[in-house]
């Protein structure tokens, strides 16, 4: 009959419009999905260099609104090339992946952390003096020096060098600076035998 000709339609019409709903859905999460994994490292899934350059350069604007103090750690795993070397190269990624574990349990939420390079690690800590980013650095570098990463029966033990670095209260830095200020504490804690915290400036 002509009424059940309408309905059909309709529910063609109906049908027609969820499929269409559907496939857009399907295509804004992949975007999100693509965009998301653009920002992260596909080894350790920490935000990749490219994410906390654009972190970095926001956090310094917003630094510089709110006042108070910002910190930056440069984290950097001693001796690593004589642990793939050891253990081979798999191994050798799954201490970088545990390390990234590590970091991220012992830190705050609104901390934040991006493999910077190879074996190397930054973290920014927003509104943290140069003090408790010292302090922050030393607990993270016991943490790491008093775990065993296992892989099967082997026990193999990790430590990392972390320099620290900070913008203070009425100090204006680019991130340029801030960067290379932590890039120097770190070498100096890898000079004065690595396992150790350096922070630039005192
Ligand atoms: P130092 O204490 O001076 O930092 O010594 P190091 O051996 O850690 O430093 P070096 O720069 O000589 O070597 C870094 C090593 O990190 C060499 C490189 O093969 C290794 N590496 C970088 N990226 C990866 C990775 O994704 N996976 C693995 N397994 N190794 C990596
Ligand atoms: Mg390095
Ligand atoms: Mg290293």
């Amino acid at each position: 009959s002509a009424d059940y000709d309408v309905t059909r339609d309709r529910l063609e019409v109906l049908e027609s419009a969820v499929g269409h709903l559907d496939l857009a859905m399907r295509n804004a999460f992949t975007l999100l999905l693509n965009r998301r994994n653009a920002e992260l490292d596909t080894l350790t899934s920490a935000y990749n260099r490219r994410h906390f350059e654009e972190t970095i350069a926001q956090e310094l604007i917003r630094h510089e609104r709110c006042r108070g103090d910002m910190s930056l750690l440069l984290v950097d795993i001693d001796h690593f090339k004589s642990i793939n070397d050891t253990y081979g190269h798999q191994i050798g990624d799954t201490v970088l992946r545990e390390i990234v574990n590590l970091l991220h349990s012992r830190l705050r939420s609104v901390d934040y952390l991006a493999r910077y390079g190879g074996e190397e690690f930054v973290i920014i800590l927003p509104h943290t003096t140069r003090n408790d980013a010292l302090q922050l650095a030393e607990r993270l570098r016991k943490t790491v020096a008093g775990h065993a990463f296992c892989s099967g029966s082997l026990q193999i033990t990790a430590t990392i060098s972390v320099g620290v670095s900070t913008c203070g209260e009425d100090l204006r830095l680019s991130s340029q600076e801030l960067f290379h200020n932590a890039d120097m504490a770190m070498y100096q804690a890898k000079h004065l035998g690595r396992n150790q915290v350096f922070c630039a400036d005192g």
